[in-house]
């Protein structure tokens, strides 16, 4: 079996992290001369990843020579190292990275990139670690060297704290969060909470409100692997986020913004409903309304079917998004045009989140209509994601296709409506029939020009 060793080793002093180095032991990878060793991305959505500063590679035979390329498949842009001749046995790669020197005129994005942060380091595996290859398989093995980090420094990833080993691809691990250094934390088993910055809030309520969340959300969505890591940064900007990865997600706070279980619940719950429902999002922006509008919907639902939040937040949490969806001034794009401009064009960017919400609480409606009420969304939510732990890579024709299953309804009108960017009207009965909904005029944000909103109101 090929095996693959990685070792993480930072080096800090006077608080700050100045680099990493990354080594990886390859056995049983023999690869050909013209073949790709391996890959970074420099750029994930416009979010600036590591380069490999000082890369060497030797084998058996010594240092392996090497040239490089460049390819840019959007959203991403890769340098590749392609091998001038054959590997040959015990196969050792062995680079620095860098953590990312933010900019004044640098603002919130998704949390991929390396950073440092009160004396440790933390960031997600894509943006720091090789791409050997997304479908290779082997013994996999990942450790820490701390000894140029001050006492008491720890490393943890998604999969736990120090030495992680399983059987899988080299892949899992770029599909992680990392932090090191002198880490806080809040664990109970394998889920666990870790954050550097001493935060100005309480972290352990915080801590407590998602683990309480992650428990239910794991048994709705029948999952039964207890592992899950939530890992804080604070972000120097004005504005903070989250990022979904594998069982895991990053959330920023700053200086500027609040931070209460209030204010963060809905974040936190849409970044931990990422773990669950997906299509293949190949191309690009083809099925994000899927993910983020599933994402956005039990958000909303599941705590407050949980108990954990109240009818009148979720009423306020789907009055925000309707104000946002029907006055964005690209609301009629089509899918894949917004996610070609949605980088440059942040409007864009929010399009799949209101579309694919108001898209989805729809077809709620309509499967609960023709089923007289033996069936709805979640039914083919849950069914999707049976398929997908097969193993297959499942598009949008699958979600029709599940639907029709499910409720013997053709959706693929509605669904063209969706993805074209037509007006999609809000049911009477969406998110578990509380609410009446009624239009209203509005206004469209920048340009001004009329529009045509929905005001949700508790059923009496
Ligand atoms: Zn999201």
């Amino acid at each position: 079996m090929k095996q693959c060793e990685i070792t993480l080793k930072p080096y800090g002093k006077n608080g700050t992290v100045s680099r990493m180095r990354v080594s990886m032991v390859l056995d049983g990878w023999g690869r050909s001369a013209g073949e790709e060793l391996g890959r970074m991305q420099l750029s994930t959505v416009s979010i600036p990843g590591c380069d490999a500063e000082e890369l060497r590679v030797s084998d058996e035979e010594g240092a392996v020579p090497l040239r490089t390329s460049f390819s840019s498949p959007y959203p991403y842009e890769l340098k590749h190292w392609i091998l001038e001749r054959s590997l040959c046995g015990k196969t050792e790669i062995s680079y620095f990275v860098s953590p990312r020197v933010l900019k004044p005129e640098d603002i919130c994005g998704p949390y991929f990139d390396l950073r440092w942060e009160d004396g440790g380091i933390n960031g997600a595996g894509l943006s720091f670690l090789m791409n050997i290859g997304e479908k290779e398989r082997g013994r996999i093995r990942l450790c820490w060297d701390l000894s140029a980090m001050p006492a008491g420094s720890r490393g943890v990833c998604t999969f736990g704290e120090g030495t992680v080993e399983y059987e899988g691809s080299p892949e899992q691990l770029r599909q992680c969060y990392y932090a090191a250094g002198k880490l806080h934390s809040i664990e109970k088993g394998e889920f666990g909470f870790y954050w550097l910055t001493e935060p100005s809030f309480d972290m352990a309520a915080i801590a407590e409100y998602t683990r309480t969340l992650f428990e239910g959300m794991q048994k709705f969505f029948h999952d039964t692997d207890p592992v899950y890591r939530i890992f804080v940064r604070k972000d120097p900007f004005p504005t903070s986020g989250g990022t979904a990865l594998r069982r895991s997600y990053m959330f920023g706070w700053n200086d500027t913004q609040p931070v209460s279980v209030t204010d963060k619940q809905n974040i936190l719950a849409h970044e931990m409903v990422h773990n669950w429902p997906h299509l293949n999002d190949e191309p690009y922006g083809s099925t994000t309304w899927y993910s983020e509008g599933t994402a956005e919907y039990y958000s909303i639902l599941l705590p407050l079917r949980l108990g954990l939040t109240d009818r009148e937040t979720a009423r306020k949490e789907i009055q925000k998004r309707t104000d946002a969806y029907y006055t964005n001034p690209t609301r009629q794009m089509e899918n894949m045009e917004a996610a070609r401009i949605c980088w440059k064009d942040r409007r864009a960017q929010r399009i799949p989140y209101g579309r694919g919400l108001f898209f989805l609480a729809n077809t709620d409606v309509k499967i609960r209509n023709a089923t007289e009420g033996e069936k709805n969304l979640d039914d083919v939510v849950l069914a999707i994601l049976e398929k997908a732990e097969k193993g297959a890579k499942l598009g949008n024709q699958v979600f029709l296709g599940t639907v029709q299953e499910i409720s013997g309804l053709d959706l693929s009108e509605d669904w063209e409506r969706m993805r074209t960017g037509g007006h999609i009207v809000p049911l009477q009965g969406s998110f578990d029939g509380l609410f009446d909904v009624r239009e209203v005029p509005a206004e469209e944000a920048d340009t001004g020009k009329k529009a045509v909103s929905y005001l949700w109101e508790l059923k009496k």
